[in-house]
């Protein structure tokens, strides 16, 4: 029969989880090991003790925002400060960009929180306030809540029973399941939410859902996964391959045909054995970052009481580090010597001051080097001592004077904070 349109075709059986019984039992076995084993983090405990259902949401939504891309261990600190600053989404939505910036500074991605406090703008002007309840709504209400958010949100804060699919989650369930095809593929990954919507516990979503992917982030790890350890060993494909050395008949289920089945690994690269439980999941080969080189002057007068001050500009409102502040950058071609970088940073300078720089001036500091997602960025820091009564104000971007305290207060991101380093 055609499939409803937007419907993903149903896995292989070994790729399923067809037994109800099983289910069961991996529900249960996993709830029980969260329970004993859980991490204490403040946004689990708002969400299990806060009464006010919009808050309950906010207090998920914020940190599930920052726990994108970022560790649970960095972003603790943040979250209590940003809860402590802005309790509520109507806190949130009377802040200004800078002060959110200045929160956020260090947390990387700084779209994140911009995007978080327009949103929560349009849940008071627009929602009166009031979070969207489902996983649907959420998506579709709320800017910046794609599918993964929206079904957090949904069910951690409102027990609805809808499945999450990030990271650690797809290493656990293609693991789980033996699924080798790029993980990263829609055919995969729609799979995956199928299979995360059919698994979630019915009556405890939002704690199943935390519990596997807490299962992926403590102990189905990328490199060398606790399989001893792990709650769910019993109901592992890849741990059973693993112990056995081969796929495990499965009564009244056809093996996937070596080379077409969509799930399955390659047929070039079907198994290593000295990867074991690690052959899944597989992902295509990773996009080189870009690289790049930017020249950075640290200009520094002595201020009023003799303490050194630093020249910071405003980057601009959209793009990399949006409205972040830095010291004044440019930047360079590839390939140039030492002497025609610093030549070119000169021509730069004297260009935006509007006065002459020497390039003799340039005292060279060393290089920075910082990742962001998709750009391997080197600083090449020089620094520029200027005289005392200097008044530069160059008219291009806002700028400001900071002391190092000052700098260190400022929406600066962690690439600069190096630099000053
Ligand atoms: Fe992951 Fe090992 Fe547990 Fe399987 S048995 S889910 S590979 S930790």
């Amino acid at each position: 029969a055609a499939l409803p349109a937007g419907a993903a075709a149903p896995a292989p059986a070994r790729h399923r989880f067809g037994d109800p019984a099983e289910v069961g039992a991996l529900r249960g076995d996993l709830l029980a090991w969260y329970d004993r084993c859980k991490r204490d983090l403040p946004w689990r405990a708002l969400a299990a003790t806060e009464p006010d259902a919009d808050r309950r949401g906010y207090a998920v939504w914020v940190s599930e925002i920052m726990l994108q891309q970022t560790q649970v261990a960095t972003v603790i600190d943040y979250y209590n400060r940003w809860m402590q600053k802005w309790p509520t989404l109507q806190a949130l939505a009377q802040a200004s960009l800078e002060e959110v910036n200045e929160l956020w500074a260090g947390l990387g991605y700084y779209s994140r929180g911009k995007r978080l406090q327009e949103a929560a703008k349009k849940v008071v002007s627009e929602l009166a306030g009031h979070m969207p309840r489902t996983a649907e709504d959420l998506q579709k209400l709320l800017p910046g809540v794609g599918r993964y958010t929206a079904g957090a949100i949904a069910s951690i804060s409102y027990g609805q029973a809808t499945g999450v699919v990030d990271g650690n989650v797809i290493r656990v369930l293609c693991r789980l399941r033996c699924i080798g095809a790029d993980s990263s593929s829609p055919v995969v990954i729609d799979q995956l939410w199928d299979m995360a919507n059919a698994l979630v516990d019915r009556s405890r979503p939002g704690d199943f859902n935390q519990a596997l992917m807490e299962l992926g982030a403590t102990v189905c790890v990328p490199k060398a996964p606790l399989c001893g350890e792990c709650p769910v060993k019993q109901h592992c494909q890849a741990r059973r391959r693993k112990l056995f050395g081969k796929p495990i008949p499965m009564p009244d289920v056809e093996d996937c045909g070596v080379g077409d089945c969509p799930l399955c690994p390659p047929a070039t690269e079907p198994w290593d054995s000295s990867l074991g439980v690690t052959n899944f999941p597989r992902k295509a080969a990773k996009k080189q970052p870009r690289v790049t080189r930017t020249a950075t002057c640290v200009l520094e007068r002595r201020g009023s009481c003799g303490t050194p001050e630093y020249l910071i500009v405003q980057r601009p409102s959209s793009g990399l580090l949006a409205g972040l502040w830095e010291f004044p950058s440019f930047p360079l071609a590839q390939d140039l010597q030492e002497k025609e970088e610093r030549e070119a940073l000169a021509d730069h300078l004297q260009a935006w001051m509007g006065q002459p720089v020497a390039a003799k001036g340039l005292r060279f500091i060393g290089e920075v080097t910082h990742i962001f997602s998709h750009i391997h960025q080197t600083y090449v820091v020089y620094s520029l001592p200027l005289d005392g009564d200097m008044t530069l104000a160059p008219a291009s971007s806002p700028s400001r004077w900071v002391t190092e305290k000052e700098f260190h207060a400022s929406a600066v991101s962690t690439a600069m904070k190096k630099v000053l380093e």
